[in-house]
């Protein structure tokens, strides 16, 4: 018996505007009694994320949703991270790539910033994938996950699959990147299917 609490109803507001993350989500969710619910769709607002990590800002986007929609809610703050960059882009991974949400530029990014480092080789070019849930009540509580993967950044980009910075990430013991990964081989490896597994154990029933 885990001291967590659990979810209990059928609707749970995604706390994103992400349409990647909302698809990934309703996937990985897809074996659970739960229908969810974007908050764009509600049309909750998008909450400022100054939190200085990745569970500090899922916490601030799923409590803002829990407390506007006055349902349970679930956040996802996730992020990208090369060793050379001391981690970064990290918690600025979105806007790594600019108003426009433009990934070629984001990656592109990484790619001259890995250069200047003088990043060339694979040691040098680990990277890792890191994923925080919370899971928030209207009350205020709040149950909160990490999960990650290792692996190398590539370059150039490969694969038209996922989002974000998936073509340029090659998880350890795999040819292919994310970016070329079908879906169900991303969601058995994800940082973001670490997360979940934690979270699901701890505050989840199966249907
Ligand atoms: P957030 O919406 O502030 O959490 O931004 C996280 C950013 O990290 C996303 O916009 C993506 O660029 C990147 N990211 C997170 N998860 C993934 C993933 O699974 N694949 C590729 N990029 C990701």
């Amino acid at each position: 018996m885990s001291g967590h609490r659990k979810f209990t109803g059928r609707k749970l507001v995604v706390a994103s505007h992400n349409p990647g993350k909302i698809r990934e989500i309703g996937e990985l969710l897809a074996a659970f009694d739960v229908e969810p619910v974007s908050a764009g769709s509600l049309g909750l607002p998008e909450p400022v994320e100054d939190g200085d990590s990745f569970i500090a800002n899922a916490e601030i986007k799923a409590l803002a949703a829990a407390r506007g929609a006055n349902m349970i809610a679930l956040s996802d703050d996730s992020g990208f991270a090369l060793e050379a960059l001391d981690g970064a882009p990290g918690i600025y991974s979105a806007r790594w790539a600019g108003p426009s949400k433009d990934f070629t530029i984001a990656m592109q990014k990484v790619e001259d910033e890995l250069q200047k480092a003088g990043a060339m080789t694979p040691d040098a070019r680990r990277a890792r994938f890191i994923c925080a849930l919370t899971l928030a009540w209207p009350d205020g509580h709040v149950e909160s996950f990490e999960g990650t993967v290792t692996g190398t950044a590539v370059w150039p980009p490969r694969g038209e699959n996922g989002f974000g910075y998936d073509p340029v990430f090659l998880p350890d013991g795999y040819d292919l990147t994310f970016g070329e990964m079908d879906a169900a081989a991303k969601h058995a490896m994800s940082h973001r299917a670490d997360a979940f597994r934690q979270l699901i154990n701890a505050c989840f029933t199966e249907k």
